[in-house]
């Protein structure tokens, strides 16, 4: 298996960012990333700076933004309508062959960065026909939440030292992702980061807050392939996206640790079962093991509820189907998420 780290969910200087497609592949490289995808607001203006920049993939997609109800619009090649309803903007995303992942669906606060983009009607969580097209939910995005902690009292506390304003999914969001995956409405999850390296200027110059370099150690998410990716970018893009869609991936906070080689599999009679991956018990138990390599409270969630629980490793048996996925907090606060493993009667 190979897994390659990489972000999404970012904007440049074709929306609101205040860096360039190369200012932002140069933050990349230097946190180690080898693939992001930018998605700038309602426009696709970087596409001529699509495919591979030397080691690190670039796809060019667009956020659609309202007022409220923001849809990363991924695998479209011309920008969606942004005054449609939400589930017509979503359809047409389909439509076109596209697919995309509802952004910062439980946001609560405004604050000086933003104001508040929720998801209104969680009855819409993708497509109006499902039919198993893929569908993800942005479960964790870093600006969002950074922004949600900013008072008056603390803004320059948070600018000047970011990781205080991190708090973690909302357990909202967790719930409405486990219920769909429980109900057969199968969503992957992400940690977007919403770069935008926001210019503010102050009594002594000028704050860049969340500056691109910085974010990009953040919320980080590891797809796994079969293969390596392509040197064709059309082909490498492609595997993203697979990866994407079949939830073969994971996302951590790489600034409470770093996890590039995580062991998180089910497995049974010497086979062994990754990240999305669908197993039938057929009445015979599964072994679930799970290694972050570093010191973490691992926990295994069944159904949305902590199955077993273990520091830095665990090892459990089980012989019930569901949903099953791994999470884990460092220092008592949330750190790395993994997309299920599914297990069918
Ligand atoms: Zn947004
Ligand atoms: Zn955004």
């Amino acid at each position: 298996m190979y897994t390659y780290p990489g972000a999404i969910h970012m904007h440049t200087v074709f929306s609101d960012g205040s860096g360039t497609v190369d200012e932002l592949v140069h933050a990349a490289r230097e946190a180690g990333l080898r693939w992001i995808i930018i998605t700038d607001h309602d426009t696709l203006a970087g596409q001529p700076f699509e495919g591979w920049r030397k080691d690190v993939l670039v796809l060019i997609e667009h956020e659609i933004t309202p007022s409220r109800n923001h849809f990363l619009a991924l695998n479209v090649d011309q920008v969606v309508n942004n005054q449609l309803p939400p589930q017509q903007f979503v359809d047409e995303v389909y439509a076109r062959g596209g697919f995309g992942i509802i952004a910062h669906p439980d946001e609560q606060v405004k604050s000086d960065f933003k104001d508040i983009y929720r998801w209104d009607d969680w009855q819409i969580d993708g497509p109006s026909a499902r039919d198993g097209r893929p569908v993800g939910i942005e479960l964790w995005n870093a600006m969002s939440d950074w922004a949600e902690h900013l008072t008056q009292r603390n803004k320059f506390a948070l600018v000047l030292a970011p990781q205080l304003g991190f708090g973690g999914p909302t357990p909202a969001t967790l719930d409405w992702w486990d219920r769909l995956n429980m109900s057969g409405r199968r969503t992957f999850g992400v940690g977007g980061v919403d770069a935008h390296a926001f210019k503010r200027s102050v009594p002594w110059g000028e704050l860049t807050v969340l500056p691109y370099k910085w974010i990009f150690r953040t919320l980080t998410n590891y797809i796994q392939l079969a293969e390596p990716l392509a040197a064709n970018a059309d082909s490498a893009r492609h595997q993203v996206y697979a990866a994407f869609a079949a939830g073969q991936l994971y996302f951590l906070n790489r600034r409470a640790g770093e996890c590039a080689a995580l062991i998180f599999h089910a497995e049974r009679a010497g086979l062994q079962y990754a990240i999305g991956a669908t197993v039938a018990l057929n009445g015979q138990p599964l072994t679930f093991t799970a290694d972050t390599g570093i010191d973490a409270d691992v926990q295994l969630i069944h159904n949305g509820r902590v199955r077993a629980r273990g520091l830095r490793q665990l090892r459990q048996s089980i012989d019930r189907p569901g949903v099953y996925r791994l999470e884990a907090h460092r220092r008592g606060r949330p750190w790395l998420y993994t997309n299920p493993i599914y297990v069918v009667e």
